[in-house]
Formats: C-alpha cells, structure tokens, sequence
C-alpha cells in the first residue's frame, strides 16, 4: 500500500476531501474540541465498492495534511499506508444506516459533561432553542432527542451500540463520558450539525449549573 502523497493514488476526489477536512478539523481544534490528538473525522468517496477517506490514529488535528488521512474500504481495509482511527468502524456504520457522506467526532467538556448527567435516561433532551433550526429537517418546535450510548474499548461493539440507537432524525450521537459523532450529507452538514449539537449541550449543560434544568 502507498502513502497517500504518492502520486499513483493521489485523486482529486481525495486532496478535495483531505483538505476541506484538515479546514474543519483546525476549527474544531482552535475552539479545544479535538484535545491531546483525539477525535477523528471522515468523508465517503465511494458507496459501492465501499471507500472512505478518514484520519490517520494519533494525529494533531489542528494541522492536518494528506498524509494524516487513510483510504479505507469496506470493514476497515487499508487501501493505503497509515493506522486508521480506530473508531472507523464506527464511521462505516453511519454510513451503512444514515445518508450521511461526512462523519465529525469530537470530544468537548460538554459533551462529556452531559453524556454523564443524562446517560439514565438514555438521551439528551433539548428544546425551544433557535438554534435547533440548524440540524436538517427540525424546526423550533420540535423536541430533539440526542441518543447516548455506553462506551467501549472494542471498536467493533462500540459500534454496535452506535447501530442499535441510531436517531430517525437526529444527525448526532454522544458516546458516554467520550464524545459526540455527527454527520450530514456533505462535510459543510456535518459540521454545522457538530456545531449546531455542541452548541445545545453546551446550553443545557450551563442551564443545570445555574440550577435551571428543563
Ligand atoms: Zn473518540
């Protein structure tokens, strides 16, 4: 397998990709939302055969180039030379069951912070809130219900749990006590769907510690 700056599989669909990801990812980084080389981040090129483009394991997301992405097919085959995250198999499962093409993944305090104080009731709820209007099909009045999972060290039964408690609606997912995944149909989706969500955890966290829970 070839590094990816070697010029045999140096695609266009993948430079586009890398760089609008590496865009993303610095902005997430400057606000501390992808801390000590957490994090990852991924884009489809390819549904049929299966081919995604995602971060390499273990690296500065703050400045990310080329060589910090793998491609990767289906069931987290390397097709080019580099660790791939090893939360991939979780991206692979958003994309099996969503129509996302860019999935985010961050850890914030926040998200944290509210994975632990809801995880009994299995979600987070959030509304009347303006910004809600920023995830795909909600308006403010709807009610969004953000699912929480139970982490794990295996990859494979993280991403299980992920598949098993996927939202109909909702383009997000916190992992307890690790992080938030969240996507859309293209990258620019995926992060204002990482923003938009960060932005109402963060609310709801401030809200409880003013003593004012919904
Ligand atoms: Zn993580």
């Amino acid at each position: 397998v070839e590094s990816l700056h070697e010029s045999r599989i140096r695609r266009l669909d993948v430079v586009l990709a890398a760089r609008r990801m590496a865009a993303d990812a610095a902005w997430f980084a400057q606000r501390g939302w992808l801390l000590g080389t957490c994090g990852n981040l991924s884009c489809l090129l390819s549904r049929e055969p299966f081919e995604i483009l995602v971060t390499l394991s273990g690296r500065d997301k703050s400045s990310l180039t080329l060589e910090d992405f793998a491609l990767v097919g289906r069931g987290c085959q390397p097709l080019s030379a580099g660790q791939p995250s090893s939360e991939t198999l979780v991206h692979e499962v958003l994309y099996d069951r969503t129509p996302a093409r860019a999935v985010y993944h961050v850890h914030t305090l926040a998200n944290n912070l509210m994975s632990r104080l809801c995880f009994e009731q299995g979600q987070v709820t959030l509304q009347g809130v303006e910004m809600i209007k920023g995830l795909e099909g909600h308006s403010l009045t709807d009610t969004v219900r953000l699912p929480i999972v139970p982490n794990s060290e295996d990859s494979k039964a993280l991403a299980e749990q992920i598949r098993q408690h996927l939202s109909p609606t909702v383009p997000g997912i916190l992992v307890y006590q690790h992080g938030l995944y969240a996507w859309g149909r293209t990258p620019e989706d995926a992060r204002r769907h990482t923003e938009v969500l960060e932005f109402l955890l963060e609310y709801a966290l401030r809200l409880r510690q003013m003593g004012l829970e919904d």
